[in-house]
């Protein structure tokens, strides 16, 4: 439920003595149909929504005014000509991608915010740049003018135990502050409370939002 996440992450702040004004509530809303989200979402208030698909994504954004929108899936190459509309794009892997996204900015104009997204427990099954390689992809994508670096995203290994991911938010955090980048885009509804505890700037909640 929206209002059961909303005071968790403040108590969580609370806790960590932080601004609850920093921590920034992306509610997935993958899977959820219009008028799901309009139900669970929208009526709150609430309009920053994050989607892991194109095409699910342009159907529901044909529907919905008003939306702050994140991309938070894996973003191919072919499908950066429609992502003008994303507020944020949570998951830069590649420098192919980001020629990509130069070649369709300088084209168009339009300058893309992304975070680089880095496979922080090096799982084979994930996505994201290598944290070895992280630093570079970042001074990479400064270099472009049509893309801009905001910050890290990173998806803790699946545990039961949120302070599992404890250890991978501060590797990521760390490496946060010494590329001296804002966001931090870590936690999900397994481990957002944990995450906002290693200065998350943006959690990414989708079930619990929900059930
Ligand atoms: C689905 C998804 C989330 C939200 O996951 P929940 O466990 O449902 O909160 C967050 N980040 C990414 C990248 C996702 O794909």
């Amino acid at each position: 439920m929206f209002e059961d996440v909303v005071t968790r992450i403040e108590a969580a702040c609370l806790r960590s003595g932080r601004n609850s004004k920093d921590v920034k509530l992306v509610a997935v809303t993958k899977g959820k149909s219009i008028a799901e989200i309009t139900q669970s979402i929208l009526r709150h208030h609430h309009h920053v929504l994050g989607e892991n698909r194109i095409q699910e994504w342009r159907e529901k954004a044909s529907g919905l005014d008003g939306v702050e929108w994140h991309f938070i899936g894996n973003l191919q190459r072919n499908k950066v000509k429609y992502c003008e509309g994303f507020f944020l794009i949570h998951s830069l892997n590649s420098t192919r991608l980001a020629d990509a996204l130069e070649q369709f900015g300088a084209r168009q104009g339009h300058i893309f915010q992304t975070l680089v997204e880095v496979n922080v427990a090096g799982e084979l099954s994930k996505q994201g740049t290598a944290l070895t390689e992280a630093e570079a992809l970042v001074t990479y994508a400064q270099k472009l003018r049509h893309v801009t670096v905001q910050g890290l995203m990173a998806i803790a290994p699946y545990s039961e135990d949120p302070e599992d991911a404890r250890k991978f938010f501060k590797i990521l955090r760390n490496l946060r502050d010494k590329l001296g980048l804002k966001e931090l885009s870590i936690g999900m509804s397994g481990d957002f409370e944990v995450a906002i505890e290693e200065g998350a700037t943006i959690v990414r909640v989708g079930s619990a939002l929900f059930t």
